[in-house]
């Protein structure tokens, strides 16, 4: 029988051990994640979230997953946007980044019209046809079998409504990638060190960023998963993308 393998960062892993690993990592960081990200990125992450949020069009009474949704960076955005009568659910495998997603939903004040899930993106344990958006910000490229789960989200869409998913992407400007890859590979797992005390998760987070399918890949990946009028937007020069896809 042939073992289909998977990537963890440049590694070739078995499925299993990725998600094993995967899930590692994000124990290891979760309670420096988000400064981590602020430093990394210039605080930059925080405008794609917005606009990756602005892409849903929610609406004050919508049904909202935040898949991998850990930080609770979107649910945040995406309660500010709700009414009483809006719901949002924050999703997550990893136990201490949902537990860090939910002290900074308290520490914000945020108690109600939200509630939190565990579970692996590639089986949602949610009725079919449930949320009216859901959202993937940097977890889409984490998760060991994309095509599962890009169905599994999928199913769990009512009609007519919307996946929005914000990722790591190609660089579409040669002078940008190749600054932009000196500086991933050489500043970003020593920063790890210095501030979360975890080179190799870093290293994890950098080379996934690299071996993660391109924006042209991510939109048939949604289309085999069954979304139509797939469109992406390039932000910074194509070092995130955003994918929108409808269930139609
Ligand atoms: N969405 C948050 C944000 O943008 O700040 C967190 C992003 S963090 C890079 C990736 C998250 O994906 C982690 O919290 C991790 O636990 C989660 N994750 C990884 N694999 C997953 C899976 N198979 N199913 C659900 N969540 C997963």
């Amino acid at each position: 029988m042939i073992r289909k393998k998977t990537n963890f960062g440049y590694e070739t892993v078995s499925p299993e051990e990725k998600t094993e690993r995967v899930e590692k990592v994000f124990s290891s960081v979760a309670s420096e994640y988000n400064l981590m990200n602020d430093i990394m990125s210039f605080g930059i992450h925080r405008l794609w979230k917005k606009f990756a949020v602005n892409s849903c069009g929610i609406k004050k009474n919508s049904r909202v997953l935040d898949l991998a949704g850990g930080t609770a960076d979107i649910t945040k955005l995406v309660h500010s946007r709700l009414s009483q009568d809006g719901h949002v659910t924050l999703c997550d495998i990893n136990e201490n980044m949902l537990n860090y997603g939910r002290d900074c939903l308290i520490n914000s004040g945020i108690i109600n019209n939200v509630d939190f899930v565990r579970s692996n993106a590639e089986n949602l344990p949610f009725r079919d046809n449930t949320f009216d958006f859901m959202i993937i910000a940097f977890g889409l490229r984490n998760i060991t079998n994309k095509e599962t789960a890009l169905y599994s989200m999928y199913k769990k869409l009512k009609f007519g409504s919307k996946l929005v998913i914000l990722e790591f992407s190609k660089v579409t400007v040669p002078i940008v990638d190749k600054f932009y890859k000196k500086y991933s590979f050489r500043f970003i797992p020593m920063l790890g060190e210095l501030i979360a005390k975890d080179k190799n998760s870093y290293k994890y987070l950098v080379e996934s960023i690299q071996v993660h399918p391109d924006q042209e890949e991510i939109s048939s990946m949604m289309k085999k998963a069954g979304f139509r009028k797939i469109k992406y937007t390039n932000l910074s020069f194509g070092i995130a993308a955003v994918h929108v896809g409808y269930k139609i």
